[in-house]
């Protein structure tokens, strides 16, 4: 048997990365009666039928560390969250909702600020490197004319499966080609999102960047809705809140408007900032707002 990873699914057909070979698989019958679908990104073992032609069989499927749903990947180890400087202008709720989504989904998170050739025609910069370097995430400056941070990107990228996401418009197809030149994904008017079509049915496929390292070539959290999220765990997914969290001075806080809250404390000391709170309350009333219907 060959270890391989799954990067393709059409018809019926599954495609395996076996050390670059790509091996032309149908799955067993047993995972169809078991009710297991194969997914892209998964860590499979095939048997091979036919050596030449690259045709196997896929036989057993790994036990998965993540499962993304929209796109339906596997084993995605990391969210790159890129936003614009400017060009379209950041939408800082926008991106606390897909930080707090890829939190959900336990991803290693890099926040990538592109268009840096535009700073400085950008209002928000500045408050958004403070915002987010307070809360401790990894933040990378990018401008694609800038061969130096394509290499930080590349290099932060490594040895990991990567599924970038962000609103169109902000230079993720652009990065990726930059990135992987064979990738050859279509920018500006019809780029990562729109390029799809509305009619055919494409399901995510993983893209090869280096040995170990992958990158899935469709936009993640493509429904940006918070149902998977339950309010109890919300505060949870701002990492910057974790450490404040058992020091309200009730256990049940909902740190809105109850006495002695450690996170509004954090609020007024300016440890923690007025936006990233400003998201968590907006958050707070959108999951409760689900509940009632
Ligand atoms: P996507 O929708 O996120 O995939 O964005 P695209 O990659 O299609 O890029 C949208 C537009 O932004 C294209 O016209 C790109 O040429 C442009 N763009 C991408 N990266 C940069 C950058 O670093 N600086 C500038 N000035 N423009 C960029
Ligand atoms: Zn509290």
């Amino acid at each position: 048997m060959l270890k391989g990873r799954l990067v393709k699914g059409i018809g019926g057909f599954y495609y395996v990365d076996v050390d670059s070979d790509i091996f032309e698989c149908k799955a067993r019958g047993i995972f169809r009666q078991m009710k297991i679908t194969p997914l892209v990104g998964d860590y499979v073992e095939i048997s091979v039928l036919d050596k030449e032609k690259r045709i196997g069989v896929l036989e057993n499927i790994m036990k998965r560390k993540t499962e993304l749903i929209r796109p339906s990947v596997a084993n995605v180890d990391q969210a790159v969250i890129v936003f614009a400087v400017t060009h379209p202008k950041p939408n800082i709720l926008l991106l606390d909702r897909l930080l707090v989504l890829a939190e959900k989904e336990e991803l290693d998170i890099l926040i990538c600020l592109n268009k840096m050739d535009l700073v400085e025609e950008s209002k928000e910069y500045k408050t958004i490197l403070d915002i987010y370097y307070n809360s401790g995430y990894k933040i990378l400056l990018t401008n694609y004319k800038d061969d130096n941070s394509i290499l930080q990107l590349n290099e932060m990228l490594i040895n990991k499966t990567n599924v970038f996401a962000g609103p169109s418009g902000v230079g993720k197809s652009t990065l990726l080609n930059k990135i992987h030149p064979g990738l050859k994904l279509e920018t500006g008017s019809i780029s990562m999102k729109t390029a799809r079509g509305k009619h055919t049915t494409r399901h995510a496929e993983l893209i090869s960047i280096g040995k170990n390292s992958w990158v899935v070539d469709t936009p993640g959290f493509s429904s940006l809705n918070l149902d998977p999220i339950e309010e109890e765990e919300l505060p949870y997914l701002f990492p910057e809140f974790i450490s404040y969290l058992e020091k309200c001075k009730y256990s049940s806080c909902e740190h809105i408007d109850e006495p002695n809250c450690a996170i509004k404390e954090a609020l007024k000391s300016g440890n923690i900032s007025e936006s990233r709170y400003s998201s968590y309350l907006q958050f707070v009333e959108e999951i409760r707002k689900r509940r009632r219907y």
